[in-house]
């Protein structure tokens, strides 16, 4: 069985674990660095991404995360964890930092205050059957995917809310907070992979 990590500095952890566990994996809390060594894979929630990164950094845990994604480990940010996973952050608050991965720019809140949240159904040739009810929340968007990185999908504007890179999975989206898990069954699917 595979060992889920989700990073519980900050934001919808308890959501991640639940659908983890729902999908057969065993499914941890990771606060600490000794917590992230023992998963197989990674989740990094919603939430706040300028939260999450001052708390990584204060728990010592931004160096150790971005070691485990350079050493292959996979991950999964959704929201305000694909702002953690991008290497560019064009609207960032002062001083905040990412721990990188994926070759994107990525802007934070980019749906605008008057649209906090919205909802829009997408068709991602990554997964099989009907189009992803897709719950964004203040989200983020990819707005520039580097030549390392992969789009996955967009709005019906063109704008890319899903990316993945090697080991890395993003989206602006929260599945997790829908009945429809298939992102978290693709990213399950992908760490067991790698056990094999
Ligand atoms: N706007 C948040 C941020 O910048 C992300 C919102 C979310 O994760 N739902 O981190």
């Amino acid at each position: 069985t595979p060992r889920i990590g989700v990073l519980a500095l900050q934001g919808d952890f308890r959501e991640h674990l639940h659908v983890m566990s729902s999908l057969g994996a065993e499914a941890v809390t990771v606060r600490r660095e000794q917590e992230l060594a023992s998963v197989d894979g990674l989740i990094i929630p919603g939430g706040e991404s300028s939260v999450m990164d001052k708390l990584s950094r204060s728990f010592g845990l931004a160096g150790p995360l971005k070691a485990a994604i350079a050493a292959g480990l996979p991950v999964y940010g959704t929201c305000a964890g694909l702002i953690m996973l991008a290497d560019r952050i064009l609207d960032g608050m002062a001083d905040q930092q990412t721990l990188g991965g994926l070759d994107v720019a990525v802007r934070r809140n980019a749906f605008g205050s008057q649209r906090d949240s919205f909802e829009e159904d997408i068709a991602f040739p990554a997964l099989d059957g009907d189009p992803v009810h897709a719950v964004f929340i203040r989200a983020p968007v990819v707005e520039e995917v580097g030549p390392a990185a992969t789009p996955l999908g967009a709005v019906s504007d063109g704008r890319v809310v899903a990316v993945e890179q090697g080991n890395l999975l993003g989206t602006s989206f929260h599945p997790e907070m829908t009945n429809d898990w298939r992102f978290h069954q693709l990213f399950l699917d992908r760490v067991r992979a790698r056990l094999a």
